[in-house]
């Protein structure tokens, strides 16, 4: 579905990814991990198309097609999703509203059916119930007073909603107790299906633990370095992150 070859992007001519390679295939889950700094939001935002982050050298490939210098918008009518760590609040825009803005605009690219108030809130509602969400969250104002918890569920709707088939979660664990990330692992696994792909960066061992991705890849300095399963998240957990930047040989044998 995503394959990035020899990707370099550079922000204000500083020079942040350096040649990686990467590749997520239907129904994969895959992790970033890596300290702060290493690239990571910078490789999420290359991806979804952010236009201060330069692709200066390589591809991106999503389903087959060559988005490297598609425009964001494109990027999204196509299937991709990138989910904010501090996802926006819109005073005075209630959150129905904003997503049938959202629903319509793509089904408007595509040429397909967009719809009216009514039909969208009993298609929403059905979404809802899906990922267990009240809907009392409709009529509010997008975001706003929303708990942290809260406003990614938000997120994860959005993402259902639009069908995203490519799904980049930018730290959705920060700022969330416990049950928080509990329900929000529970939303993204019931999201997850053999047609989609998602890609979470983290920094907590535990949203891997409930999400288990099949790959867990490491970012130093804007390269991947290692790749292993869900359980290298709690190596770094134990070892700390300089154990596998340091003994590259060594890890590769216990991931
Ligand atoms: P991570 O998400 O892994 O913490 P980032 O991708 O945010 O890392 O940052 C990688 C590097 O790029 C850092 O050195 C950061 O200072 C720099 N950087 C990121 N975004 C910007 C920006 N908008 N302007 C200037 N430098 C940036
Ligand atoms: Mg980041």
């Amino acid at each position: 579905m995503l394959e990035i070859q020899n990707l370099q992007v550079s922000i204000k001519d500083s020079n942040i990814i350096k040649n990686l390679n990467f590749s997520i295939k239907k129904g994969e889950i895959h992790a970033i991990m890596g300290k702060n700094g290493s690239g990571k939001s910078t490789l999420a935002k290359a991806i979804a198309g952010h236009p201060r982050y330069k692709i200066t050298q390589g591809k991106i490939i999503f389903k087959n097609d060559d988005i490297t210098s598609e425009d964001p918008e494109i990027r999204s009518h196509k299937g991709i999703f990138l989910g904010f760590q501090y996802p926006v609040e819109i005073s005075g825009v209630s959150n129905i509203d904003f997503l049938r803005l959202a629903y319509n605009s793509k089904q408007k690219t595509l040429n397909q059916q967009e719809l009216d108030p009514l039909s969208f809130f009993q298609m929403i509602t059905k979404k809802l119930e899906a990922i267990n969400m009240d809907d009392s969250f409709l009529n509010r104002y997008v975001n706003e007073g929303f708990s942290g918890g809260e406003k990614k569920k938000n997120e994860i709707l959005q993402m259902s909603l639009l069908n995203t088939e490519l799904c980049i979660l930018d730290e959705i664990d920060s700022g969330l107790d416990v049950e928080a990330l509990k329900k929000i692992s529970e939303s993204i696994n019931s999201f997850a299906n053999t047609n989609n792909a998602i890609l979470v960066i983290t920094h907590y061992e535990k949203l891997i633990d409930y999400i288990k991705p099949q790959y867990v890849h490491i970012m130093k300095e804007g390269e991947i370095v290692y790749t292993g399963d869900y359980k290298t998240a709690s190596l770094i957990e134990k070892k700390g992150y300089d154990f596998f930047l340091n003994n590259g040989q060594i890890s590769s044998k216990l991931g």
